[in-house]
């Protein structure tokens, strides 16, 4: 404990509540054992968990240290506390923000890089921004997407949470025509359709032979032009591990957890079930939710009748409260969004009222900040059956279980936490779900 205490001294910095100890925990074993398996640090907003961990890796000397964000905002905060704990950080960043062939390929950028590398001169050179960065740093941090790394003894994984929810990629029925014109080899092009167009089931079943061939025919056209393809755009979508069809729409959806590492959150559900060392700062505020049971948005149950009592519901809230904000899957959301004031609008306004319908997994549902009087989750947000069986399957194999119910209260508590972010914020939360009474 003196040695972290010290540190802290040293670098100038007053410790919070918490963080010596918290520190002294993660220096002496949790940092270790992320080096082989996952291990999680959970504290509230507040706490400071950046220093915190930073004056671990320098106390137990577990560096060079890799730090994973989701975003560049992110990673200017963690360089400047990194500085601040007199650690040397190197940002690396990606090939759109960095590439100067990104204008041309946009996001096919990635898979011409990785095919044709070779022909590019910068690569030639040696001066390409994105293979030829500076070694010499103690933290290197990247996005969570980065493929180009060094290998260091540990990766943290900040805001962690990000990992458990599953991502998704939708494209519309117009895309995947597309993408199917744009194929050059009829056989590929046939099978493809009636996998996509020619099946009854929701749910898009595409095999490792058929992605490899979608993705030798994908480079084929993509290193036969010069700009970037729609093809590009339905191989993104068949790695997803569960694909299928939903509201007009073909969506993928994957969950990966690395196998190793420190993942650093402020909430994160059932943390033992994912990790062999937790440790768990308590929040001081606890917060109150009420669960609207006469409601669901369970597949076999969200029909016309169970919409309109949703509506009603909402009209009944919004009679009493200013702002309500209202977080429902796409599905539910084209159900209800008649009676919304704003419906997943391209940003927030500051004065807003009424009802705000935003998508859970959307743009808003995690890393901002919107100020409510009332926050609703209309409906548990699962995924579709189909993936959501596939889902609980796949992460069975890794041996994690009830994967579908760790991923659903992850997305319940990031659409909760835009409301809630400041110890001010203490809006009234309503699980409109009966499920969640489970
Ligand atoms: S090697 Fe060339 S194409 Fe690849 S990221 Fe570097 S500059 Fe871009």
């Amino acid at each position: 404990m003196k040695h972290v205490v010290e540190e802290f001294h040293r670098l100038g910095l007053k410790p919070r509540p918490g963080q010596v100890e918290a520190a002294q925990i993660l220096a002496t074993s949790m940092l270790e054992a992320a080096t082989r398996e996952r291990a999680v640090f959970i504290a509230p907003p507040g706490f400071g968990k950046t220093p915190t961990v930073l004056v671990a890796l320098r106390v137990s000397r577990t560096l060079p240290a890799t730090w994973r964000v989701r975003s560049y905002m992110l990673a200017h905060h963690i360089s400047e506390q990194c500085a601040m704990c007199e650690l040397r950080p190197e940002i690396l960043l990606g090939r759109e923000k960095v590439c100067p062939l990104y204008q041309r390929y946009k996001h096919d950028i990635h898979e011409w890089c990785r095919a044709a590398r070779h022909r590019c001169s910068l690569f030639r050179a040696r001066t390409c921004p994105y293979f030829f960065f500076n070694v010499e740093a103690d933290v290197f941090i990247a996005h969570y997407n980065r493929a180009q790394l060094l290998p260091t003894p540990v990766t943290i994984w900040d805001e962690a949470h990000n990992l458990l929810a599953a991502r998704e990629y939708c494209l519309s029925m117009e895309d995947v025509t597309n993408a199917l014109a744009e194929m050059e080899d009829p056989a590929l092009r046939e099978t493809l359709d009636e996998s996509f167009f020619r099946t009854s089931s929701t749910t898009i079943e595409i095999g490792a032979d058929l992605k490899e061939w979608l993705y030798r025919e994908y480079l084929r056209v993509l290193l036969s032009r010069d700009k970037p393809t729609v093809l590009g755009k339905l191989y993104r979508l068949v790695k997803h591990d569960f694909i299928y069809f939903e509201e007009g729409r073909f969506c993928g959806a994957c969950i990966s957890l690395p196998r190793r590492g420190l993942l650093v959150s402020a909430t994160l559900p059932m943390a033992h079930q994912i990790a062999a060392a937790v440790l768990e700062i308590p929040w001081q505020r606890k917060l109150r939710a009420f669960i609207a049971s006469h409601l669901t948005t369970r597949f076999d149950e969200f029909d016309d009748k169970m919409a309109e009592r949703a509506k009603a519901f909402l009209l009944k809230l919004h009679k009493k409260y200013e702002r309500i904000l209202v977080f429902a899957t796409q599905r539910v959301a084209k159900r209800v969004a008649s009676i919304a004031t704003l419906y997943e609008p391209e940003s927030v306004p500051a004065d807003w009222r009424g009802v705000l319908l935003l998508h859970t997994r959307g743009r808003f549902g995690e890393g901002v900040d919107i100020r409510a009087d009332v926050v609703v989750v209309l409906g548990a947000p699962y995924l579709p059956p189909g993936p959501n069986e596939k889902l609980n399957r796949a992460m069975e194999q890794i041996g994690i279980r009830n994967a579908s119910e760790i991923t659903m209260l992850n997305t319940t508590l990031q659409c909760v936490g835009r409301a809630t972010r400041t110890p001010k914020d203490d809006p009234l939360i309503i699980l409109a779900d009966y499920r969640f009474k489970i």
